[in-house]
């Protein structure tokens, strides 16, 4: 399965997660500057967006995987042909709110940016939505080590709009508690 994590104005990371004969799950994660890549562009069916390198090497990453709308909107100007900039003038006016990381960051129900599931949290009645987007919450500020401090602005995602009204549900005593109990010590 592919999945992109780091995307900045440098370079994209595009990795991909397979098992090994223990059945454990390898990560192998690739760097790809921008200045490598030739052209991107959507399948004509939508489903997949396809991006050349100089190499000649062409990588596919399916419409669902979080994170692809992130990578369209940090793509150099150069990149973006005219089909593509109509493209994304309708995944700009489809773009929703995400209520666990602030920003208007959910297209094809999930988050480019926190990259969580909107039926992760959604719910009709608004209690039990709270209720679910604070889990989110906890394990998306969770920290990796009892001497390492919570960082709340991490998903200050500057590409994306910011929801105005956006709240944190979680404190910093239950999110070093969730710390304490699942992720200190957790090895990769
Ligand atoms: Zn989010």
């Amino acid at each position: 399965m592919l999945y992109l994590s780091e995307i900045n104005n440098e370079y994209i990371t595009v990795g991909e997660i397979t098992f090994n004969e223990n059945m454990e799950s390898v990560f192998s994660d690739e760097e790809i500057q921008w200045d490598q890549i030739v052209s991107i562009q959507f399948s004509a069916s939508k489903e997949d967006l396809l991006i050349k390198l100089q190499s000649k090497e062409e990588i596919i990453i399916p419409d669902d995987t979080s994170g692809l709308v992130t990578l369209l909107f940090y793509a150099p100007a150069s990149l973006i042909n005219d089909q593509l900039l109509d493209d994304l003038k309708k995944i700009k006016e489809d773009l929703q709110d995400c209520p666990v990381c602030g920003n208007q960051s959910i297209w094809n129900n999930q988050c480019h940016v926190c990259h969580v599931e909107k039926e992760e949290f959604f719910h009709d009645e608004q209690t039990q939505m709270d209720a679910k987007i604070k889990e989110l919450q906890l394990s998306l500020f969770a920290t990796f080590d009892k001497d390492e401090s919570i960082d709340w602005e991490f998903v200050n995602e500057p590409k994306f709009k910011r929801i105005d009204n956006w709240k944190i549900l979680v404190s910093e005593a239950e999110v070093l508690d969730y710390s304490k109990n699942n992720t200190w010590n957790q090895k990769f």
